[in-house]
């Protein structure tokens, strides 16, 4: 393996362009290695090689247990190699190496939990009006599906995708960030190791407008899976429609994260921090606004204030670090520009809103966590994601306004309702429009359950059985057994 090529159809390539792009450490700017700058040309090859072994070669045909199986020594490999598959996450994306940990245990999960699902029977079978007729339904896999992911969660983002979409039986064609390519080629390599089939999994670098438009865009894809932004998720759909593709698109969000003045005080006030700068707020489902009820509000802010001032910044590589630098010098300018227009409409800082500089920050993409009171709903950064470390505070009064409060974005992608009256709190939830909903907790992904959004936040759901389902077709199979002609026309 090269770090820095892709792999298609069994072999590790250049560019057919010979290009490269330099990869970034967010740290401190340096280059940690360049990698292949994929060209259209090189997706079609992907492309072809996965319908090869989808259509011809028969990946789809092979029995669930030997998907599972595969599957199974894939995880054994990704965790063998966590130590070395945590380093390179956190060296490409600044997260804190405990975050890129977890990540690689929670993908080792995903994927037993996928090939332990994929062999358990799902198809049903109906009691029809007309006794001589069975009828059954099975499910299939789609065929070649392209994956494009965001670059805040590398390697779990992939693995939501990769794992269901091979265990239904799929050839796929993964994409990650042009910016965080790494961790996708060490797991291809550990995927590799275990012998899955020449063309089943493929890996093309790239940019999104280049080498990702041409993978929504392909006649020859038959599903494609995005996580990203609102606006390249319109793209995608558009894109898509040329030979009407499968979708499912996880995109961004602006989620509430509701605190009753009957809350357990300390959690809200934990839960606060963590579901906003856990990943220095680049999170989609990040508890970006917190609404707090206006009997605890000046208590609440003292403390997520006093809270986020202890939070260890810092190089992510060093121990005890929780937070580190944005991912690029472009993101770190748009989270900044987003204070200055929160400083323009009139919203007042009240922790942060800079970048840090000096010492180990001198050279990367730092943003102080920033906090900011006084906002209004109308607020473009009360309304907008930032994915950074900014968090604005709103306050309600009472159940009605909260539940108003929170609904009042184009988003739906997560919220969060503390309240130690569980009636009250799913009263709440049972209101929100958001997909993912957490009470007296924030933030925490299950394997065995559906992740999507409501509204603008995306279509269609990852993880769970419904992220298995997402990667297949459901067939029809009707057996008649009184067989005689049907005498239509006589
Ligand atoms: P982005 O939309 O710029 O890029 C995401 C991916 O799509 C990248 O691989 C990119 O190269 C590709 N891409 C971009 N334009 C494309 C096009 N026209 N056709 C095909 N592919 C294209 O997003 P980003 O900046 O990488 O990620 C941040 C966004 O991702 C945020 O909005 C965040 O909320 C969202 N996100 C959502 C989830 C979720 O589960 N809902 C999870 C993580 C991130």
């Amino acid at each position: 393996m090269d770090l820095g090529k892709m792999f298609i159809d069994g072999e590790w390539v250049e560019s057919s362009s010979g290009e490269t792009r330099k990869i970034l450490n967010p740290y401190d700017a340096s280059v940690i290695c360049e990698v292949a700058e994929g060209t259209s040309q090189d997706a079609e090859k992907a492309i072809a090689a996965a319908r090869r072994a989808f259509y011809e070669d028969g990946w789809g045909d092979t029995p669930a247990y030997e998907r599972a199986e595969l599957l199974k020594k894939f995880a054994d490999e990704m965790e063998a190699n966590v130590a070395e598959l945590a380093r390179l996450e956190t060296l490409n994306t600044g997260k804190a190496l405990i975050e890129s940990e977890y990540d690689v245990y929670d993908s080792a999960n995903i994927l037993r939990y996928y090939a332990g699902l994929v062999t358990k029977p799902t198809g049903q079978t109906y009691d029809l009006n007309d006794p001589n007729v069975h009828a059954m339904t099975v499910r299939e896999p789609i065929g070649v599906c392209a994956l494009i992911v965001a670059w805040n969660f590398p390697i779990s983002l992939a693995i939501w995708k990769v794992a269901p979409a091979l265990a239904a039986g799929n050839t796929i064609i993964l994409k990650p960030s042009k910016t965080t390519p790494l961790s996708a080629i060490k797991m291809v390599e550990m995927r590799e190791k275990v012998g899955f089939p020449k063309g089943v999994g493929n890996l093309v670098l790239g940019a999104g407008a280049g080498i990702g438009n041409v993978l929504a865009e392909s006649m020859d894809v038959d599903k494609v899976a995005f996580t990203g932004s609102i606006k390249a998720g319109r793209e995608v759909m558009r894109a898509a429609a040329s030979n009407v593709k499968g979708i499912c698109l996880e995109l961004g969000g602006k989620s509430p994260n509701i605190i009753f003045a009957d809350a357990d005080f300390d959690t809200a006030v934990d839960y606060g921090l963590y579901g906003m700068f856990y990943n220095q707020g680049e999170v989609c489902s990040a508890g970006s606004r917190i609404l707090v009820e206006d009997t605890i509000y000046d208590k609440y802010l003292e403390k997520l204030i006093e809270g986020a001032k202890k939070i260890r910044i810092g190089n992510g590589l060093d121990e005890g670090v929780r937070m580190g630098p944005v991912i690029s010098e472009h993101q770190m300018k748009k989270v900044l520009e987003y204070i200055e227009i929160g400083k323009k409409e009139g919203a007042t800082v009240a922790l942060g809103g800079y970048r840090m500089t000096g010492q180990e920050y001198e050279k990367g993409y730092f943003i102080a966590p920033t906090i900011f009171t006084d906002t209004t709903p109308d607020m473009r950064i009360v309304q907008e994601e930032i994915f950074g470390p900014v968090v604005v505070i709103q306050k309600f009064h009472g159940e009605e306004e909260a539940i108003r409060l929170a609904n009042d974005t184009t988003y739906g992608l997560a919220a969060g309702v503390f309240s130690n009256d569980l009636s009250k709190a799913l009263r709440v939830v049972k209101k929100l429009r958001a997909g993912i909903t957490w009470i007296n907790t924030y933030g925490p992904v299950y394997p065995e359950a559906p992740w999507g959004g409501y509204k603008q936040s995306g279509i269609g759901r990852e993880l769970g059985i419904y992220g298995l389902d997402d990667y297949t077709e459901v067939k029809q199979i009707n057996i008649n057994t009184n067989v005689c002609p049907s005498e239509w026309f006589d």
